[in-house]
């Protein structure tokens, strides 16, 4: 009887561990770094800038090559300028098909021509992919030679990619790759990139995820919502938010959104931010906004936040919060949508 009622409470105990367990962690050790090796802004005056993004991102005992930046010398030169040794890369994440994403490509596969690349899958895309001959209507009353293949097509029909040879894996769903490294697979529904897949490396770590968005064309809200799916606790983002263009009241929103319902720990926003984006999160995070510069290196140690270079801004006061928060909540925070309407009713006067 006793010991039934022990294996009942081991059991019990087992079903609790099991049930407390967290999200699988890369490796134990928490520290690492970012470097910025491609943007439009930063003061390293080894460093060119271009518009573009890439980063080395050296976290739990792997170094990945995030991007490759939009022109292949420029990005030769800045790799060359840091001193980095691409023969010893774990591997490549390219987060999407823009120019300005994987130009230096080739310059990586002229180092290390086997090195291992994740690309975003997609119908007849540039990385290549592949459809099951069935997606195409047959016709079996023509003769052999007026049908595709002769009649007979394969099973699977590939289709090329820009770099033929290379060691490219697609990436079509969002996929753990290694143990506590995640590519998020989302695609954007934005005008101009509609169906545009874009993938975001989301790293579980000890403290929290670390997460590395190259545009955010599916939208830097929905691509943290995906990465707390893994671990609730934000540690940091840095890349581009794709806010480059968007009015004020959208950029409220957003800063809102990651620092009061994600509530995102710190911030390094870089590439196609945008600038009043950079001022909005400056001020809502102080300095747990990571200053990310072309050339600039983040620190991932704990209390990140006070290590390495940080964003000069003043840490915010409560009633900055308060207005921010305010702002979010609102339709048109700054009656720029009012304005419009007035102006567009006067016109038809
Ligand atoms: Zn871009
Ligand atoms: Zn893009």
């Amino acid at each position: 009887m006793g010991l039934r009622i022990n294996l009942f409470v081991a059991a019990a105990l087992a079903g609790a561990a099991v049930l407390v367990a967290p999200t699988p962690i890369a490796a134990a050790e928490p520290a690492g770094q970012i470097t910025i090796l491609y943007d439009a802004f930063g003061t390293d005056a080894a460093m060119k800038k271009d518009w573009g993004f890439s980063a080395l991102v050296e976290i739990s005992g792997k170094r990945i090559l995030f991007d490759t930046g939009n022109d292949s010398n420029i990005f030769a030169a800045n790799i060359k300028a840091k001193n980095i040794d691409f023969t010893s890369i774990d591997f490549v994440v390219l987060s999407h098909r823009h120019s300005d994403h994987m130009a230096g490509l080739n310059h990586v596969l002229s180092v290390n021509p086997t090195v291992k690349i994740y690309a975003p899958k997609e119908g007849f895309g540039i990385f290549g992919s592949s459809l099951p001959s069935s997606f195409y209507r047959k016709d079996e009353s023509l003769p052999p030679e007026m049908r595709y293949y002769g009649g007979k097509p394969p099973e699977v029909m590939k289709f090329g990619t820009a770099w033929q040879g290379a060691n490219i894996e697609l990436i079509d769903k969002t996929t753990e790759i290694a143990p506590g490294i995640t590519l998020l697979a989302l695609v954007s529904d934005a005008p101009g990139t509609r169906e545009l897949k874009e993938l975001s490396l989301a790293v579980n770590t000890s403290d929290g995820v670390v997460l590395v968005v190259g545009c955010s064309h599916p939208g830097i809200e929905k691509i943290v919502e995906a990465a707390t799916a893994i671990n609730p606790k934000i540690r940091l983002i840095a890349g581009g938010f794709h806010l480059v263009a968007a009015p004020d009241e959208v950029i409220a929103r957003a800063v809102a959104t990651l620092k009061d319902t994600f509530k995102v720990e710190s911030i390094a926003p870089g590439h196609c931010t945008g600038e009043p984006t950079f001022a909005a999160l400056k001020q809502a995070y102080g300095d747990r906004y990571l200053y990310a510069g072309v050339g600039t290196t983040l620190a991932l140690g704990p209390g990140m936040g006070s290590v390495g270079r940080r964003g000069e801004g003043p840490a915010l006061q409560e009633d900055d919060l308060a207005s921010y928060r305010k702002l979010a909540h609102r339709e048109d925070p700054f009656g720029i949508l009012k304005a419009r309407s007035l102006r567009s009713g006067l016109s038809h006067l």
